[in-house]
């Protein structure tokens, strides 16, 4: 009996090294590659592109859905779930961009536990503008806010309160940050605002393929063309796109847009019923590739205040 309860003894004391060299492999291990630096998860580029920009060198932040894929339907990777769990916050954008709360982004914060003081959303305080019917109907919520500079402004701010929240210590330094990345956004602002105001008024007119534009128009004065509401609807039926040809008819349209992550082709097809000529792509739901002319949230909006400046004053 004794013998027994020695053996058991000395198993556990064996066990129990095991299991302590294992924790200290693991410490070890994890401290090397996780260092000290604060580990977030963003859903896609451009709240990346924010958080990095806020949380500089104390925040180490992991993208999900890569640049060329669809950011509103997704199915996180291993090595998504496995950064999301030893993630200390996740970030998300919200107004439905992910699918909303039975969309893809909750369904991974529940598989990886995360508790709901961890997760963030970058659209929290916006006013969020509404896909209409016909009929005139509110329907859906319109997720594509952050093509607006000044919802921007409300994005840095989010995150950088968020940041201050998981590490008080780097208040000092994600103020700071935010501060360059807000300043350059009233920056942009104001460069909207005198760019579409050259812009005389009948050809303040913007056309894309889908409506992502709308918080944008709204803010400073656009009227908007578009084949469909949303890329996870129906896109590009002969239905949707002769009410454009249509809406192309009734007003002056100096030209044409199409953003970098849709099919051309239906817009294409605008352009050669109504001879409006395709000016130029647009970015819409994530930024440029690293290298391009927007691989960064302010030089996506540089870039498409640009590109509308120079189609509808041509
Ligand atoms: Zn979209």
């Amino acid at each position: 009996m004794l013998r027994k309860l020695m053996k058991i003894g000395i198993l556990t004391i064996v066990a129990a090294i095991a299991l302590s060299a294992c924790g200290n492999r693991e410490k070890s291990n994890s401290s090397k590659e996780k260092d000290d630096r604060i580990h977030v998860v963003a859903t896609f580029s451009i709240l990346y592109d924010i958080l990095k920009e806020v949380g500089g060198e104390r925040v180490d932040v992991h993208s999900m859905v890569p640049i060329g894929t669809d950011p509103h339907e997704y199915e996180p990777l291993p090595e998504d779930i496995k950064k999301a769990t030893d993630a200390d916050a996740l970030f998300y954008n919200g107004l439905n961009l992910e699918g909303g709360k039975a969309g893809w982004f909750f369904k991974l914060v529940d598989t990886v536990h995360k508790d709901e003081n961890a997760v963030f959303e970058l659209m929290e305080g916006v006013e969020p503008k509404y896909i209409t019917t016909n009929e005139g109907r509110d329907e859906a919520i319109n997720p594509h806010a952050f093509l607006d500079p000044l919802v921007g402004v409300k994005m840095v701010e989010n995150a950088r309160d968020a940041l201050i929240k998981i590490d008080p210590d780097g208040k000092e330094t994600y103020e700071q940050n935010a501060k360059a990345l807000l300043d350059e956004l009233h920056e942009i602002d104001e460069l909207y605002k005198t760019k579409i105001g050259e812009i005389p008024e009948e050809h303040r007119i913007l056309v894309t393929s889908e409506r992502a534009y709308q918080y944008m128009a709204d803010r400073y004065g656009l009227l908007e063309g578009y084949i469909w509401d949303i890329d996870t609807e129906e896109i590009g039926t002969p239905h949707q796109i002769k009410n454009l040809v249509n809406f192309i008819k009734e007003h002056d349209v100096p030209a044409l847009f199409v953003e970098t992550n849709v099919d051309k082709r239906p817009m294409e097809t605008v352009s050669k019923e109504t001879k409006v000529k395709i000016a130029a792509e647009l970015y819409s739901d994530e930024l440029g590739k690293s290298g391009s002319e927007g691989d960064t949230y302010p030089k996506f909006l540089r870039y498409n205040i640009e590109k509308i400046y120079e189609g509808l004053t041509e």
